[in-house]
């Protein structure tokens, strides 16, 4: 199963909640605005809970999953350790 994006680490967004930082590591869509998340883009995940259906074929019993969410939708500041690394 290929990674479409990999852990930064924690980061607090615009309204003060803790949250994680993600880096794509190829192009996402925003959930939110469909906007393009680009390779290398910072940004965050919601969680969304999946409705119950009945897709035989898939196998969907509901849960939850996590769609990703564009800086612009979600600004994040990212509680780096202060190490100097500018990225
Ligand atoms: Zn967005």
């Amino acid at each position: 199963m290929p990674r479409k994006s990999r852990v930064v680490g924690p980061a607090t967004d615009s309204d003060g909640m803790r949250t994680t930082a993600y880096r794509a590591l190829e192009a996402l869509a925003c959930a939110h605005c469909g906007g393009a998340i680009a390779p290398d883009a910072l940004f965050s995940r919601r969680a969304r809970r999946t409705p119950v259906r009945a897709m035989g074929a898939t196998g969907i019993t509901g849960g939850t999953t996590t769609e990703p969410l564009c800086i612009a939708c979600r600004p994040l500041r990212l509680d780096s350790a202060g190490s100097g690394d500018a990225d």
